[in-house]
């Protein structure tokens, strides 16, 4: 199954990331995650995509795609993987498909989880609290969501037009919600 999984910061992405790869037995891969790796370990990549990371701009994206290229070469996504943070514009999404059509595969399906503003708004802002992070401030954390959505809805429109993409309720138990994303990925008429 080679899924992507869309949603807004707080949407709990990367907690579903992480139970659904559990459950269907393929790598959860986040380009922020590699990235956030290279920065450390200073490699070529890293030194390259830091300054952008850094004034919290998108990555160019060749260098993405070049990335997510090589890290769907490796065996392990032979049975499937989960994409979470790419892709995040329309080129993305080109180079995806192209990545894919040269392994002779294609996408299965793009999940989004839904989370209604103001429930983002309050899970994010306690959490910020939670950690003492004074900069998450509810204007903050508001400009965030609607950079998001401004950013993210053509990548949305453009597998809604494919017919991949299907829309999962993300509030409630993780759990809970863990079961809906399967349950979705599981019913072709969803
Ligand atoms: P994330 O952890 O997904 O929020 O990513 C952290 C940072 O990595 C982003 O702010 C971008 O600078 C960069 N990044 C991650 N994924 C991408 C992508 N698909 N395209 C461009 N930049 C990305």
């Amino acid at each position: 199954m080679r899924l992507l999984l869309m949603g807004p910061p707080g949407a709990g992405k990367g907690t579903q990331a992480a139970a659904v790869s559990e459950a269907l037995e393929i790598p959860a891969i986040s380009t922020g995650e590699i990235l956030r790796r290279n920065v450390a370990e200073q490699t070529a990549l890293g030194r390259q995509a830091s300054p952008y990371m850094d004034r919290g701009d998108y990555v160019p994206d060749e260098i993405i795609d070049d990335m997510v290229r090589d890290r769907l070469s490796e065996p392990d996504t032979k049975p499937g993987f989960l994409l979470d943070g790419y892709p995040r514009t329309l080129a993305q999404v080109e180079a995806l498909a192209e990545i894919l059509s040269d392994a002779g595969s294609e996408l299965d399906r793009v999940v989004e989880l839904v989370v209604d503003t103001e429930e983002v708004v309050r899970r994010l802002t306690a959490r910020a609290a939670q950690d003492g992070r004074s900069d998450d401030s509810e204007d903050v954390v508001r400009r965030r969501l609607e950079v998001y959505v401004e950013q993210t809805a053509p990548v949305l429109d453009a597998y809604r037009e494919r017919g991949l993409l299907v829309r999962v309720d993300g509030t409630g138990r993780v759990g809970e919600v863990t079961g809906r994303v399967l349950a979705a990925l599981g019913d072709p008429g969803n």
